[in-house]
């Protein structure tokens, strides 16, 4: 130390912190490049509004930049910037005492804490004094913007306390340089400190030159107006973040002042990221405070179901070192991921009805989280039912249609909106389900995967209409479409359920005719207290036990196949017998419930045997 350094005592709150840095094992410790970009960031733009409106100060031919430097032989880093710098006293004031709010915040957590201190440092970020988890010794050159202010050299190695000494030449600015431990050789490396540049500090809004390169190319996309920025500009944005090869499908640019100062860009992918995978992705949207980045992919911060959008989200509200741990119990956290929800939600349905191909399109690729999310997100539910799709007895096959369209085309005392689950459009169309809703003119939707069961349970009502499956025994049609042809009647009806009912035993819950067929026999309809097919292929899927579904079999009794049935009961038993597993079988295959099929073929050539 030179005669003409002055020492000083940290005061007792720095020196509790910086104990706790020197001698913590948080592992994170290349944050401290991220804080002390941070700092010179925040110099600069103090700089850059006092250049505003001041005439004269200190060296004001100096660019706004900040310029890191690497020296591997001498074993520092060091991180120069032209912002506003620091006077003798500001020294004192600002690195000499704890005005920093976070660094108040993690002492008070430590006392209260049992938790041993390295996470968190992490949690809270420690600002300037993270530099003591890597340095034997710290200096700060520093100049003040102020013309009248000192050149001054500010060196610690945090435990004995700090001097400061004249130090000719500075250029305004502060210029820190790190002397690192043995331990931390690392990050007087180029390719070191570049990787760390490139995930903290891409968006920094003045150039960042890491040993003369820049490193900061891209610009802060979204903090411009939307009308500022072309699709050329949005799109290489969204390849640079979201490392894709291709363009966005969709994009969204919101900003708000208030209620939060919020400016989110998201970006939907043209394909699905889970396609080829077995897991969910990792979510895509990361968390920035002005530019600088606080969490990559924080949980909490998008519902989950969002987890395939790519973008940014930055709020000048948020602290720097908000908690990457306590992100989610955060409040401004939670009212971000409402408006941004919401936000995103009309944005889609905005470009559902401006391109509805397009939208459906991606509706193809993306509904899995779509229907999760309505399976899971109460608050979003009916904004994500809006955003439904699917084909319905009204559309041809492969064309969507929605929620809205199909209330609009129903009849005005319609109180239910029907749906069939099925494997696909032709098996359910050759089932027996449909005639009765066709005969009636009333539209079914189709869905085709069993999550699809839960998705509309979970949904339940559409426009307080309730979603109801047509394999349900309960549904009550009017009966203006009474079929034509003779029926049973009614005593030849009753003594043939009986028949098969006993026939059957156990396998059904009842046997009873009714006037839901047109053109086929029988039907097997779930009962109100049954299982139907998804719930059991999804059950067994998970390896739960379940048991036979006992299904209600409902006959039409102007068929010809029930007429001759109920006649060949009493002739020709046997074959009647037959016949009626048959009949039984089919049913159960089109409700997708049949489970064993081994004793259909050879059934069949015995029925064909006793016909010829
Ligand atoms: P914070 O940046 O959150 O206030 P820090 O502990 O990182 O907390 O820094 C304390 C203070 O030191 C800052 O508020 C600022 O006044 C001053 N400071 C730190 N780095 C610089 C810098 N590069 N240029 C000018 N002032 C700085």
């Amino acid at each position: 130390m030179s005669d003409s350094a002055t020492s000083y005592a940290f005061q007792a709150e720095v020196q509790q912190l910086l104990d706790i840095v020197i001698n913590s094992l948080y592992t994170d410790k290349e944050i401290f490049v991220r804080e002390l970009v941070s700092n010179a960031s925040d110099a600069l733009e103090k700089m850059r509004r006092y250049s505003l409106t001041e005439g004269e100060y200190f060296d004001s031919d100096l660019p706004l930049e900040i310029n890191i430097t690497t020296d591997d032989s001498a074993n520092t880093f060091t991180i120069a910037d032209y912002g506003i710098g620091m006077t003798r006293e500001e020294l004192v004031e600002n690195i000499g005492t704890i005005a920093h709010s976070g660094s108040k915040q993690f002492l008070r957590a430590m006392s209260e804490s049992e938790q041993k201190e390295s996470n968190l440092i992490g949690q809270f970020g420690v600002g300037f004094y993270s530099a003591f988890m890597v340095a034997e010794e710290v200096q700060v050159y520093t100049h003040s913007w102020k013309a009248e202010g000192e050149h001054l050299c500010w060196t610690s190695d945090g435990r004995t306390g700090y001097a400061i000494e004249e130090s000719p030449g500075q250029r305004r600015g502060c210029k820190i340089v790190v002397k690192l431990k043995k331990d931390f050789e690392e990050f007087s490396k180029e390719w070191r400190i570049k990787s760390v540049l490139e995930t903290y500090s891409s968006f920094v809004p003045f150039p960042v030159n890491l040993n003369g390169e820049r490193i900061n190319k891209i610009e802060a996309l979204w903090l411009k107006n939307k009308n500022e920025v072309s699709d050329d500009e949005y799109n290489e944005f969204y390849k640079f973040i979201a490392h894709a090869p291709e363009e966005p499908a969709f994009r969204m640019h919101f900003s708000a002042d208030a209620p939060l100062a919020i400016n989110a860009l998201i970006f939907t992918p043209k394909e699905n990221p889970e396609k080829l995978l077995s897991g969910p992705v990792d979510p895509g949207v990361s968390l920035y405070c002005k530019k600088v980045l606080i969490a990559e992919q924080p949980k909490g911060l998008l519902p989950e179901w969002l987890r395939f959008l790519k973008g940014v989200i930055d709020s000048a509200d948020l602290p720097l070192n908000i908690s990457r741990e306590s992100m989610q119990d955060s409040a401004l956290v939670q009212k971000i991921n409402r408006l941004i929800t919401k936000r995103f939600l009309k944005s889609l349905e905005s470009e559902a009805k401006d391109d509805s191909e397009k939208y459906d399109a991606f509706f193809t690729k993306f509904n899995r989280f779509i229907k999760e999310g309505i399976a899971t997100d109460f608050e979003h539910r009916d904004a994500l039912a809006k955003l439904l799709r699917f084909e319905s007895t009204f559309t041809d096959p492969g064309k969507y249609t929605d929620l809205a369209s199909y209330i609009d085309r129903a009849k005005d005392d319609q109180q239910q909106i029907y749906y069939i689950i099925g494997p696909s459009r032709d098996a359910i169309e050759a089932g027996p389900y449909l005639e009765a809703f066709k005969a009636r003119g009333l539209e079914v939707i189709f869905f085709f995967e069993p999550i699809d069961d839960y998705v509309v349970n979970a949904l339940a009502k559409y426009e307080e209409k309730d979603l109801v499956s047509i394999d349900r025994d309960d549904i009550k049609l009017d009966d203006t479409a009474q079929p034509e042809g003779e029926a049973l009647d009614k005593s030849a009806s009753k003594k043939l359920c009986k028949w098969i009912q006993s026939e059957l035993g156990d396998r059904v819950k009842e046997v009873r005719v009714g006037d839901r067929l047109i053109d086929s026999p029988a039907i097997a309809l779930t009962p109100d207290d049954g299982m139907n097919a998804q719930v059991r292929q999804m059950m067994k899927a998970m390896n739960q036990d379940v048991g036979a579904t006992k299904v209600i079999l409902e006959l039409n009794p102007r068929h010809e196949v029930v007429k001759k049935l109920a006649t060949a009961s009493e002739e020709r038993p046997d074959l009647a017998k037959l016949v009626t597993a048959q009949i039984f079988d089919n049913a159960l295959l089109s409700a997708g419930l049949l489970e064993e099929s081994k004793d259909m073929v050879s059934r069949i050539y015995d029925i064909i045997d006793k016909a010829l």
